[in-house]
């Protein structure tokens, strides 16, 4: 299991941006951007336009915070002194399991997972958890390995 992230070296700042959505995840919510026209969701929620039908009416949605893990990258060399004692850790790219568009557009998010590198496989399910820090209004969703399934892809060396 990775070590902790010290969130007293991290300095969350929210901003017109992200407010809400830090606001979410003090209520434990995942939200992802989506626009109030076409319905497409994207995240970070940074662009303020949607990408398919250029509306700037956007807002959020509320994903149950699950999904299943796409790709993962493990962290050796922490570049931010927060994550010394977390290394080496996973950050995994997951597939939101109920951001799925018509078209077949799919919604990703990247989070550190909880788990360590040899409990980690692609198309494992995994859902957000969320951790205090010390900044009482910023609350920091993280990600655990939730099930099993077929067909994983594991890296070996
Ligand atoms: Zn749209």
């Amino acid at each position: 299991m990775p070590g902790s992230i010290d969130y007293s070296r991290l300095r969350i700042l929210p901003d017109f941006d992200t407010a809400e959505w830090w606001a979410a995840t003090k209520q434990h919510k995942y939200f992802v951007r989506q626009c109030n026209k076409c319905g497409h969701k994207w995240f970070p929620p940074t662009i303020p336009a949607c990408a398919k039908c250029a509306s700037m009416d956007i807002g959020w949605f509320e994903t149950t915070g699950k999904g299943v893990i796409y790709s993962y990258v493990v962290v050796t060399q922490p570049i931010l002194g927060a994550f010394t004692n977390t290394a080496p850790y996973v950050v995994a790219i997951i597939e939101l399991n109920d951001c799925r568009e018509e078209d077949g557009t799919v919604t990703r998010v990247a989070g550190v997972l909880m788990n360590d590198e040899a409990e980690t496989a692609i198309g494992l399910p995994c859902e957000a958890v969320y951790e205090e820090t010390n900044d009482p209004k910023i609350v920091v969703p993280r990600w655990k390995i939730s099930g099993t399934a077929a067909n994983t892809w594991h890296f070996n060396e």
